[in-house]
């Protein structure tokens, strides 16, 4: 059972997770529910936006998700409700402040989408608002959702919270994926886990397509977390090795021959023996 029901996740290619806050109430309004793909309110309850997830996806599509500037494409925009009237310094959490439990599902629902769409764990990829300009390189208009969590304020900075959401997804996620081996054997066989794995031209790359849950790829190399596949359509390709599960290792090599010269070495050894001990 997942926080987020299937189909609001339709399969299409979809590089990363951008969190936020509305600024505003902890219910979502009208105008919240255009902004983001799923949205989160004081309480705990997942509210799906207006626009659908693949409108986001490929070439930007009317009704898109517009949650953060110059980087919609494949982006996917989860938003918690709250922080109306919120001060960055000195800090007020304002009218709405974000809840604990509003987090946990915030987590439960990031994870959901991570799995759904092999959107590896990694700063790059699940990130805050706040962290998309010192990030990626992309500006942002001075946005600072979410470098401050009104109910634990042992975290500050967007680094900090956002490090904390990736903690807390990694482990909301552990016990689906399946641990490759590390290396990945190369010639192998793998098995994509996710309905729609992302595949990149490069590791942490742009991406290129998706794959379909079970399908079967090649691999032909490995640098750190990203697998070299090769597609059924013979494509070269990169994908996380988390989502990737090795179902055969490479071909075994032919076994080798015995040397025929190694029997007549042994005889002779023997002979030799068998000589020293005659006294000859
Ligand atoms: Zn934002």
């Amino acid at each position: 059972m997942t926080i987020i029901p299937t189909e609001w996740m339709p399969l299409v290619p979809m590089a990363r997770i951008i969190g936020h806050w509305t600024a505003g109430n902890h219910k979502a309004s009208d105008t919240d529910r255009r902004a983001y793909h799923v949205l989160v309110e004081g309480d705990g309850k997942v509210i799906r936006g207006v626009p659908s997830i693949d409108l986001n996806s490929g070439s930007i599509k009317s009704g898109y998700a517009a949650h953060t500037l110059n980087c919609n494409t494949n982006s996917i925009g989860v938003s918690m409700c709250g922080m109306a009237g919120a001060v960055e310094v000195p800090f007020s959490a304002g009218r709405a402040p974000l809840t604990q439990v509003q987090w946990n599902a915030f987590v439960q629902a990031v994870a959901a989408l991570a799995r759904r769409y092999g959107i590896p764990v990694t700063p790059k990829m699940i990130l805050f608002h706040a962290e998309v300009q010192g990030t990626l390189g992309i500006t942002q208009r001075n946005k600072w959702d979410v470098i401050r969590l009104p109910f634990d304020p042992s975290g500050t900075g967007a680094k900090a919270v956002g490090d904390k959401l990736r903690r807390e997804v990694t482990k909301a996620m552990s016990g689906v994926n399946i641990a490759p081996p590390d290396p990945v054997p190369a010639g192998g066989v793998g098995r994509v886990i996710p309905p729609a794995l992302n595949t990149r031209n490069g590791p942490n790359g742009e991406v290129t397509g998706a794959l379909r849950e079970g399908t079967r790829v090649e691999i032909i190399g490995q640098n750190g977390n990203w697998l070299n596949i090769e597609t059924p359509a013979g494509f070269s390709v990169w994908a996380h090795r988390d989502f990737i599960e090795v179902v055969d290792g490479p071909p075994a090599l032919e076994p080798t021959k015995p040397d025929p010269r190694r029997a007549i070495i042994d005889r002779i050894r023997r002979d030799l023996d068998e000589l020293e001990t005659m006294g000859a």
